[in-house]
């Protein structure tokens, strides 16, 4: 079937919904991913170009100690030679002994010597005697020196000249950059010399050659340690500028970097690609669990919500599918022409009391597969409650559609329905709602297929009604009789009147038949055949019917034998007190048993013969006698007559009231009669309207007579006569006017009573 192949709307969702977590899932999955990897990456680079910072900075302090060490050297082989007894005495003579110089200072002066330019300056600072590298240097100005010793001469000449301090600083001389040492020569014991007293000075030179740059980067462990010129240095070198005493940068010190953060970083990267494997797998990992729980937990929502919208006996979608199902269409652009079927199945509640409730739920599946073998194409049918079904039909012709299935429903209905062994009678209630989604909302389509089901049921059921406008106040009309029944039994609006039932031979009044009327209703009285149906289908029928059994039953009390015939509905069978609530009734009135006979038409017996059977045996059991009303209007079974053995058949008045003008009415009579004499069940013929009838009833075999000919239904005492006393023989039957306003509908064949009317007596 079309419907169960389509999901419900809102499944639809849930399903994208799901989508949409397992994507959100899976892209935060990635995200992470992502994030880690790049902050692995970034902190290693981070704590490798810190360590890389490190490195060189402490580098750089080694190159710094370096020179400061070489300084330092430097200045102890000055200080040494500076404070000599020996030099003073060879140096302040005049003129210089150049010969105990070279000797001494001289000789010692090469590359890889401590020193490699030793210099005598007087205390202006010239050169008095000078070797570079054994070379002799004669006398001279300082520039040879550079800048830089110019420099410290002119910062330190007061602590120069007092001997207080030897200095010692780079300077950039012609043969490169150097470090240069200072100090006054004087003698190792005597005190600082007076102002006067001429200066010889001890210069030593140490130049950075590459050699010994060289074996200070050895000392230190920096590998490759150069002097290059400024601006030169390659990417990975470190360099630490060389800086004159004046401060001006002579030259840069350079070396090639470790950068062991660098080589730590590119040692982790086999770790690093591991944890982000490890990482990656782990996120997967939690990317497929929670998208494999979220897929869970959509199907089981998907699931619940499925169960939600089905019906679980039928399997048909349930009221609230259908219902989003026309809100999905309501909410659609374009205006969309639908039919909403309502079918209420009749008489399922007494099926259910009766067979109880498995037969009962094997009715409803089996409805169902009834009603989806003639459902429209892409029609959607739901079980919307106990025995209601409702199908939404889309398209301009929706509307046909749905009636023609309707009737084929009706058709198919007209078989019984099987169920294990049973076949049971099932009728239904089709209300049609057509319109599109855009003039009338889904709860007013709803409404209009309801109101068009009700006029189905409470005007004889098992049939099709379609909705229109005026549905609407009928149903408002119905609505306010059900209340004014309600309101009308607590007020005492109804009455009872009688109509006698005649012997056919004699006459004689030999039982009276209790008809409601409701002659106080506010708003005017009304004929039974208006409310009855109303009061027999909410249920009040109950009620009235007692109260019609218990009133008649008091006020035919004083006037046995006159026997008593009460009418039940069907619908007073459903309750499974009646018998009780009859007996009750008896008991209270001390009305006798055996003069109340109960009126019961066909159609609720074929229904439910079970129940019927059951409540008819109970009853008969105390003496109540049973009829069966309407003979020859429904199915008229003899098997019904047998089955619930009924005492007398009522010949229903469109049979009788044609018996003078129909000889086909007349051999139903005629065969009627002879069925139930046969059985020994009493016949009386109903609506006898004139004086042939009345004979022809007679000779065809009846009982006993009934009909406007004989008397209208009245008011008891009227019935009686005022006396109160009884019908005498004498006693002529009131006539034509029904006093509760009986000149409706079922009295326009009443003809005015003929002489035959003044033969009744008792
Ligand atoms: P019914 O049981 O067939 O009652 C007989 C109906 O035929 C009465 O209509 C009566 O007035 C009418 N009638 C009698 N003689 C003639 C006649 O010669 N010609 C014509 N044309 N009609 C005749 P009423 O009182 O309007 O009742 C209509 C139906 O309402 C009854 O049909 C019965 O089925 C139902 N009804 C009336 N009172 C009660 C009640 O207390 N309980 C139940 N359950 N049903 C009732
Ligand atoms: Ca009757
Ligand atoms: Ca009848």
């Amino acid at each position: 079937m079309p419907h169960t192949k389509k999901r419900p709307a809102s499944l639809m969702g849930i399903n994208r919904k799901a989508r949409i977590m397992i994507l959100s899932v899976s892209c935060g999955g990635l995200a992470i991913l992502a994030a880690v990897v790049f902050l692995l990456n970034a902190s290693l680079s981070t704590i490798a170009s810190k360590a890389n910072e490190m490195e060189t900075e402490r580098a750089r302090e080694l190159v710094n100690a370096s020179i400061q060490a070489l300084e330092n050297r430097l200045t102890g082989i000055a200080t040494d030679n500076a404070l000599w007894d020996d030099a003073v005495r060879h140096v302040y003579q005049t003129p210089i002994d150049s010969a105990w110089l070279d000797r001494n200072w001289g000789a010692s002066t090469g590359e890889d010597r401590p020193y490699d330019g030793a210099f005598v300056m007087d205390e202006a600072f010239h050169r008095l005697w000078g070797k570079w590298r054994q070379k002799s240097i004669g006398a001279g100005t300082t520039e040879l020196l550079g800048n830089g010793f110019t420099t410290l001469v002119q910062k330190n000449r007061r602590e120069l000249s007092d001997g207080s301090k030897i200095v010692s600083g780079v300077t950039l001389t012609e043969s490169g950059p150097a470090i240069v040492t200072i100090a006054l020569i004087r003698s190792y014991h005597a005190v600082r010399p007076t102002a006067e007293a001429p200066r010889r000075y001890l210069v030593f030179t140490r130049h950075l050659t590459p050699p010994t740059v060289t074996a200070m980067g050895d000392a230190f462990k920096l590998s490759d340690l150069h002097i290059h010129v400024p601006e030169e240095g390659t990417h990975n070198e470190a360099t630490l500028p060389l800086l004159e005493a004046n401060g001006a940068v002579i030259s840069e010190l350079a070396w090639t970097q470790r950068l062991s953060g660098a080589v730590a970083s590119s040692a982790a990267e086999d770790e690093i690609q591991q944890i982000t494997l490890l990482v990656g797998g782990l996120v997967l990992a939690l990317v497929l669990v929670s998208a494999y729980g979220l897929h869970r937990l959509a199907r089981s929502e998907e699931a619940a919500q499925l169960t939600a919208l089905t019906d679980s006996l039928s399997g048909l979608p349930n009221r609230r599918a259908l219902y989003e199902r026309l809100q999905e269409i309501s909410r659609r652009r374009e205006a969309v022409p639908v039919s909403i079927v309502f079918m209420d199945l009749d008489g399922f509640k007494e099926v259910n009391d009766i067979y109880g409730h498995i037969v009962g739920d094997q009715i409803i599946s089996k409805m169902a597969e009834v009603l989806k073998s003639y459902m429209p194409r892409d029609a959607m049918l739901a079980r919307i409650g106990g025995d209601e079904f409702a199908m939404l039909v889309m398209g301009g012709a929706s509307g046909n559609q749905s009636r023609q299935f309707g009737k084929r429903v009706l058709t198919s209905l007209k078989n019984p329905v099987r169920i294990g062994e049973r076949a049971i009678q099932v009728g239904v209630s089709i209300g049609i709602a057509s319109d599109d989604l855009k003039a009338v909302s889904v709860e007013e389509m709803f409404r209009r297929a309801d109101v068009a089901m009700y006029h189905a049921k409470v005007s004889g059921k098992n049939q099709i009604v379609s909705y229109n406008r005026d549905l609407d106040a009928e149903r408002l009309r119905i609505q306010e009789i059900e209340q004014g029944i309600r309101e009308g039994l607590k007020r005492d609006e109804f009455e009872v009147v009688y109509q006698p039932i005649v012997d056919a031979k004699t006459y004689a009044v030999t039982a009276v038949e209790a008809l409601v009327r409701w002659p106080r209703r506010p708003e005017g009285a009304l004929f039974p055949h208006e409310f009855i149906p109303i009061a027999e289908d909410s249920g009040l029928i109950e009620d009235l019917g007692m109260y019609v059994l218990k009133r008649a039953c008091q006020q035919l009390l004083p006037h046995s034998p006159m026997k008593l015939s009460v009418n039940i509905s069907p619908a007073q069978f459903r309750d499974p007190d009646f018998e009780a609530r009859v007996v009750d009734i008896l008991n209270e009135t001390t009305f006798e048993s055996t003069r109340l006979e109960l009126e019961v038409t066909e159609g609720y017996l074929v229904e439910n013969p079970e129940r019927a059977i059951t409540a008819i045996t109970q009853l008969k059991k105390h003496g109540v006698t049973f009829a069966l009303d309407d003979f020859g209007t429904g199915y008229s079974s003899i098997g019904s007559l047998r089955r619930f053995k009924f005492d007398r058949i009522k010949i229903d008045r469109s049979l009788a009231g044609d018996i003078d003008r129909e000889c086909q009415a007349a051999a139903l009579v005629a065969g009627a009669v002879n069925i139930a004499q046969a059985m020994s069940i009493e016949v009386t013929a109903e609506g006898v309207e004139n004086f042939a009838q009345a004979r022809l009833l007679r000779i065809a075999g009846c009982n006993s007579l009934q009909g406007y000919y004989f008397a209208r239904p009245l008011p008891l005492d009227e019935l009686l006569g005022t006396d109160n006393s009884g019908l005498g023989p004498s006693k002529v039957m009131p006539e034509e006017v029904d006093p509760y306003g009986a000149a409706g509908p079922r009295s326009r064949n009443a003809r005015r009573p003929g002489a035959g009317a003044r033969k009744v007596a008792v």
